[in-house]
Parts: C-alpha cells; sequence; structure tokens
C-alpha cells in the first residue's frame, strides 16, 4: 500500500467560489473529476510493486550505475489505472458528443475499421519484413492508393506522408523538383487570405517567399488580383478548395489555367475533400498536387495530434517526382515496394524520401474499410449529407448569429458566423467558454481570419438530425445570453476542472516538467 504524500488537494484554490454550486471536499463535481499530477499523489520514497533490492557489483557496470535515486512516483496498480483513467475522463472525445470544431472534420470513427485495422496480419508485421511475406499489406496501401486516384482523378499518389501538413510539404517539394528539372528555379508562393495556416508556413518552411492574395467580399479567391501578381517568379499557388469560409472556389478551373499559363503549378489543400468527394475530382479542375487527410474525409482518428495520414495525389505533371518508396504492382499481380531511383525508370525524378518506411500502415487500412464499407455511392452521399448538415446549422442559427456569407447562397460542409451583433464587452471566446458548460467542445474561434471573432462549425455527415438539434439549441441559447448581454456568461466555464485560463501565460511560459523549483517561480 502506498502513502499519499499530503493526502489529495481538498477544496483547491481554483474551485470556483462565487458559482452558487457548493464548493466540495476533493473539489469533484459528480464525476468532473479533480486530479492531481502523478508526482503529487505518488511518493518517492514507496513503490507499488516489490522487488528485492539488486546488489551489482559496481565493477560490472563499468562506472555507469546510477548514481542517484531517479524520483519517480510510486503508486500501486489500482491507484495508476485509476489516475490515467480519470484524466481520461477529461479528455472531450467524438465518443462522447459532437465535435464542432470547423476545418478540422471530427466524425465518428467507425469500429469496423478497428476492427480490421487490429487483424493480426496487419497488426502484427513489421516495416522492415521481407517483401514477400507482406504481400497483402501491399496490396492494401496498393488498392487504397487506386480509389484516391479514382476519387480525385488524378495520376499518382505519394502514401508516405504522415499528415496534411506533412502532404503540402510533399507537394511543394515535388513541384519544387518538377521546376528545378526545366532549370527554372522560382521563389515565390501565393496563399490567398482564407488560406489554412498551415499553406504559408509550409511554403516559409520550404524556404519559398509568401504572398497573400486577397479574398473577395464574398469570401473567395480574388481571381482578378491572383492573375495580376502571377509572373515568372511565381512557383506555384496554394488554393484550399472548398475554402476555409466552407464556401467552394467556383472560379477554380480559370485560377488552374491563369496559372499553368504563368509557368506555375497549382497546390489544393484536400482537407476539406469530405465536402465534395464523390462529386468534384479535383484532376478535372487542373489541380497539380492536394493532399488527403485520411483523419479527415475517411474517418481514421485524429489522435492526440497523430497518427494522421496525408496522403498526396499527383498530377501528370509532377508524377515522375514523387518522393520513395512506392508499392508497385507488378505484371506478375504481386506487389514491390520501390525503395530507390532508377535510371530511365518513371519515378527517374523522386525528390527523396519523406519518411523512414511506407506511411501509417494502419490508417490505411481504416481509409480503405471506411471507403469499401461505403463504395462510390456511399462516397457520394458522405459529402451530400456533411453539406446538408452544415446548411442544417448555418439555417438554424442565421437568425441569432451574424453568418457574414450566409446570403451568398448555401455552404458546403462547415458554418461560418461572425460575433457582430453581440451585447457590448461579450466575445466569440465568452460563447465559447460557454459551450463547455453546455457539455461540448468548443467550435473553431477566431479562424478564418478574414471574419471579425469567427465561429467555424463543421458537424460532418455522422451526425444525427436530433444531435444537431440539441447542439443548435446549446449554441443558440448562448447566443441569446451574449446579445442580452448576461454578465454570468463571462465566467463560463463553472462546471470544467479548470475555469478561464491565463493563455498568454500558458504560451510564453509553459511548465512541461515536474520540476518543484520550475513550478514556484511559474506561480511567482
Ligand atoms: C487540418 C487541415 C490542415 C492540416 O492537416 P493536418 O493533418 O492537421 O496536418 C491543412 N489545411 C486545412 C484546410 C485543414 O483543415
Amino acid at each position: 500500500m502506498t502513502m499519499l504524500k499530503e493526502g489529495r488537494p481538498t477544496a483547491p484554490a481554483h474551485v470556483n467560489k462565487e458559482h452558487p454550486d457548493p464548493a466540495t471536499a476533493t473539489g469533484n463535481r459528480a464525476l468532473m473529476l479533480e486530479e492531481p499530477l502523478i508526482f503529487e499523489i505518488g511518493s518517492t520514497e514507496t513503490t507499488g510493486v516489490d522487488f528485492t533490492p539488486v546488489d551489482k557489483p559496481a565493477s560490472r557496470l563499468g562506472g555507469l550505475e546510477r548514481k542517484r535515486s531517479i524520483g519517480l512516483p510510486g503508486l500501486s496498480e489500482q491507484e495508476t489505472v485509476r489516475h490515467y483513467t480519470r484524466l481520461s475522463r477529461q479528455n472531450y472525445a467524438i465518443d462522447l458528443g459532437l465535435f464542432p470544431l470547423g476545418s478540422c472534420t471530427m466524425k465518428h470513427n467507425p469500429r469496423l475499421n478497428e476492427k480490421v485495422a487490429r487483424m493480426p496480419g496487419f497488426a502484427d508485421i513489421h516495416p522492415l519484413a521481407p517483401v514477400a511475406t507482406v504481400q497483402g499489406a501491399l496490396a492494401v496501401i496498393h488498392e487504397l492508393a487506386e480509389w484516391l486516384k479514382t476519387l480525385t482523378g488524378m495520376a499518382a499518389v505519394a502514401m508516405s506522408p504522415k499528415a496534411g501538413a506533412h502532404g503540402e510539404l510533399c507537394g511543394l517539394l515535388a513541384i519544387r523538383a518538377a521546376l528545378e528539372a526545366r532549370g527554372d528555379a522560382r521563389s515565390v508562393i501565393l496563399v490567398p487570405e482564407s488560406a489554412h495556416g498551415t499553406n504559408p508556413a509550409t511554403a516559409a518552411f520550404c524556404g519559398y517567399k509568401v504572398e497573400d492574395i486577397p479574398a473577395t467580399p464574398d469570401g473567395r479567391v480574388d481571381l482578378a488580383a491572383l492573375k495580376a501578381r502571377l509572373g515568372p517568379d511565381v512557383a506555384a499557388v496554394m488554393i484550399t478548395n472548398p475554402n476555409t469560409c466552407g464556401l467552394f472556389e467556383r472560379d477554380m478551373k480559370a485560377i488552374s489555367d491563369a496559372v499553368h499559363a504563368a509557368g506555375a503549378l497549382v497546390y489544393c489543400d484536400g482537407a476539406n475533400f469530405n465536402a465534395i468527394v464523390g462529386r468534384v475530382r479535383p484532376g478535372d479542375l487542373g489541380v497539380d498536387a492536394m493532399h488527403i487527410n485520411l483523419h479527415k474525409t475517411f474517418s481514421t482518428p485524429h489522435g492526440g495530434g497523430g497518427p494522421g495520414s496525408g496522403p498526396v495525389v499527383l498530377s501528370e505533371a509532377l508524377a515522375p517526382y514523387a518522393p520513395l518508396p512506392f508499392v508497385e504492382k507488378l505484371a506478375d499481380g504481386s506487389f514491390a515496394l520501390v525503395e530507390e531511383e532508377t535510371a530511365g525508370e518513371h519515378h527517374a525524378g523522386s525528390f527523396g524520401r519523406m519518411v523512414a518506411f511506407h506511411g501509417q500502415m494502419g490508417m490505411f487500412t481504416r481509409a480503405l474499410t471506411y471507403i469499401l464499407s461505403h463504395g462510390a455511392d456511399g462516397l457520394r452521399q458522405v459529402s451530400g449529407d456533411a453539406v446538408l448538415n452544415a446548411n442544417y446549422i448555418l439555417r438554424s442559427l442565421d437568425s441569432v448569429l451574424d453568418a457574414p456569407f450566409g446570403g451568398s447562397g448555401p455552404c458546403m460542409h462547415e458554418a461560418l458566423f461572425s460575433d457582430k451583433g453581440l451585447a457590448e464587452g461579450f466575445t466569440t471566446l465568452d460563447i465559447a467558454k460557454g459551450l463547455i458548460d453546455e457539455g461540448f467542445h468548443p467550435m473553431t474561434m477566431y479562424f478564418p481570419l478574414v471574419v471579425h471573432g469567427a465561429m467555424l462549425i463543421e458537424p460532418t455527415e455522422t451526425e444525427s438530425k436530433a444531435a444537431l438539434d440539441q447542439f443548435i439549441m446549446a449554441l443558440r441559447s448562448l447566443a441569446e445570453r451574449a446579445k442580452a448581454g448576461d454578465e454570468a456568461l463571462k465566467g463560463a466555464p463553472y462546471h470544467a476542472p479548470r475555469r478561464r485560463l491565463d493563455e498568454t501565460l500558458a504560451a510564453r511560459k509553459p511548465v512541461l516538467v515536474w520540476i518543484e523549483e520550475a513550478l514556484a517561480e511559474a506561480a511567482e
């Protein structure tokens, strides 16, 4: 049995004193658990397991033996399990409720995907296993690749990038390799105002100069401004379509034609492919490279920041520059993993490797399961339902919240609102914090930047009408409170383990390790 250092903290300082609920001795409110750090509950003096101390002669360890205790807290197995289970209950999850984050596509992760990914033939293999022993796994990668090419109307696909942003890097590296191959390295990437933040970040990371292209008042790329800026120094344009205002870029073909005429290439951020899958093929719109986030469109889990997967489809022009390795189907029907460039082969211009192996196998099995369980017709319905659900939210709330582009017709997969019309002193942040008390994760806020106090909501196709109605009711009530100037809203959340954090301090002075002195210093 382990002794608790000081016992669990009682009625912690952050427990809300103004709120009518009496503060409890533990700081818990029903299942809203107050959980200290493991260092605070476990003592370094005790251990949860009985090991007989080993008396190793120092000589056998060559002077590498530990000089002092490493100070890990000791807990019993049950205490440890409870600690992590309690922490896990402080997480919001898609299995707990609707996740309205815009741009993130937080859809249900079907259990069938999980079952297939756990089959030992997929789960227990190793990336260094001889290729002859993993033909089934290579067949899965190949079949998924074929689906992605068919759905996008593109010539090739690089499967190895591990997330959307990583896919952007892959696309730009292929674009650079293609331009350099024709002796025309260029220095500028054009990025519209409505772009996702990863787009300019990726371009800058690749060493390109990034220039903005303004948006029109209806929230789309200004085609005339784009055309005016094209020239011999522009390597590529990065366009998110559907864009981050939840709108389809109707001029996409005209944009691609103009970009190609100026000798540049078109990168499309395909994170929002779920809005058009089965209906629009980016290849038909003149796109040269586009990443697909399997953890968005194809329902694989986002996890705690990973593992994601971001295959990049490539046009005829970029296919020769795709990264290694890739899976190739041979004439006899077997599969090879092509690891090196071969002179004279179609991939002789490959820009190299992005990752050690072939990509996220666990995500490939899940994504292919999702695709096969829907079929081509089902995927078409996915985009239809995603758009229908977003429009249901847009039209259910546009009488209480300002919808800046609501007048220009239906939205795509996400609904965008602004803070216009809230009472003096009330902000988007107040509504976001209020949603926590209503049992929802907040929506995406203050993004996209083209809208003041933006609230971006993407319900996805997997939510039922009943779930949407409940969310709409919660958001409507918060919007009404913010418009009426209900001061109590400024104190939200009242029912979360933590209230309003000092976000500046959290970003500027994060305390990421357990060092008592560092914590004391940060507290000052
Ligand atoms: C999510 C997203 C990205 C980045 O994708 P990650 O997989 O998170 O790296 C890029 N662009 C848009 C529009 C996105 O929504």
